[in-house]
């Protein structure tokens, strides 16, 4: 990051500094001993210039009472802060030895603590000595600096790799244990070793296909901020996914019904991508819907797009077969997220196919909504934006 100077739009904790700097003279990287002495306190409790920072700041006094606090600080702590010691609004032990330090040791530090109310929420307190002063009263200064958000992608990033790695182990488990096996007790069986190979192949395709929908995930989140243009044939795309697929329903007696009018409005998109949804939701119908019983993919056009706006298609994969519970809906789309895990490993899921449909469909500003009853059955719908049609669609030579 480039620190740059001025402004109030800082990010995270250049931001900090940069206002400790600005009221204090104070500088993370100064012994607190070779600080400026003569700052002059008109500028540290100027209400007009503390209410103008988004982050909550308290100044105490020699006794740890609050002196000042900023708008951003009473809308965290409320109305009744200032004129009370610091423990009767933030009862936290680390918290309250900062500030002490800062006041009586002239101690600078950065300390992290959680709140939990009115939800729980991470900061790093800043706490800052003041030099004292003839004719002023503060002796210290708090900055909370909220950290949730980046403690939230931590959490996850962290669940992430541990999901990974459960979901690598267990096929590498199974090929560790035959490949014992087949070299020890079953060294001479035929049958038997004929028995562990094909299961062996069953958990390398799994951990190959683990890999590969790993790739999409990465490969679709590094562009998700790049909204695709391009003018795409939505129809082609979903006769393509039908064929494709047409041998697997095949061998479960599922027939596929394609519902497509004759013209249709091309979408801007990722023609790639956007086989990625269809194959993966066409993929999941037929997996988890009853063999014998058709699936359909119907494409229409929209009027709307709900919560979106605009005009555009909508396409929707629907099977018949149990209900999803409402309960598992809203979760689907998170990564590994599985109804029944043993059922979707059983039937070689990963439980990333329809993370990676959520993250195209977001990256092409698009929809998805998912419905499923025990009267309609389970129909996944996703809304695309129809191409412009003043912009021509445009011949690369
Ligand atoms: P998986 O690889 O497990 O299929 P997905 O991300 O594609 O992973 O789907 C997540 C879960 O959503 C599945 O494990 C299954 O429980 C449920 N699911 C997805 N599609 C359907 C469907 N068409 N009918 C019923 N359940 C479905």
């Amino acid at each position: 990051m480039t620190e740059t100077s001025g402004g109030t739009h800082l990010p995270g904790s250049f931001r900090i500094k940069h206002l400790a700097n600005q009221l204090f003279g104070w500088s993370p990287n100064q012994p607190s001993a070779a600080q400026p002495p003569d700052i002059p306190h008109q500028r540290v409790v100027h209400l007009a210039v503390l209410d103008t920072f988004a982050v909550p700041i308290l100044l105490l006094n020699a006794q740890r009472v609050v002196v000042e606090a900023n708008l951003a600080a009473h809308e965290l702590f409320g109305a009744r802060l200032v004129n009370h010691d610091l423990a009767h609004s933030l009862r936290h032990p680390a918290a309250l030895d900062a500030a002490s330090a800062a006041i009586a040791e002239g101690r600078q530090s950065t300390t992290p603590i959680t709140l939990l109310t009115p939800v729980t929420s991470y900061y790093e307190l800043h706490a800052l000595p003041v030099p004292p002063d003839r004719d002023a009263k503060v002796r210290a200064a708090l900055i909370l600096q909220d950290v949730t958000a980046a403690h939230h992608v931590e959490q996850m990033r962290a669940d992430f790799v541990a999901n990974v790695s459960h979901e690598l182990r267990s096929p590498l488990a199974a090929l560790t244990g035959f490949i014992e096996t087949l070299k020890g007790p079953a060294k001479d069986d035929v049958a038997a070793r004929a028995r562990f190979l094909d299961i062996m192949e069953v958990e390398a395709h799994r951990m190959g296909r683990l890999i590969d929908d790993l790739l999409s995930l990465s490969r679709v989140e590094a562009k998700e901020h790049l909204r695709p243009k391009k003018p795409v044939d939505i129809a082609g795309l979903l006769a393509r996914s039908r064929d494709v697929l047409g041998p697997r329903a095949a061998e479960r007696g599922i027939p596929i019904e394609l519902d497509c009018p004759p013209v249709l409005p091309q979408v801007a998109g990722d023609a790639d991508q956007l086989y990625e949804v269809f194959h993966n939701l066409l993929d999941n119908a037929l997996k988890y819907g009853p063999s014998g019983q058709p699936v359909t993919i119907r494409a229409q056009m929209v009027e709307r797009i709900p919560e979106i706006g605009g005009q555009g298609l909508r396409v929707c994969v629907h099977n018949s077969g149990d209900p999803i519970a409402p309960e598992h809906l809203p979760r689907l789309t998170e990564r590994f997220y599985r109804v029944d895990k043993a059922r979707s490993r059983d039937i070689g899921g990963t439980g990333l196919g329809l993370a990676i449909v959520k993250h195209i469909v977001n990256r092409h500003r698009g929809r998805l909504s998912i419905e499923s009853s025990a009267e309609n059955g389970t129909s996944f719908c996703i809304y695309l934006a129809e191409f412009p049609k003043e912009s021509a669609p445009v011949t690369q030579l």
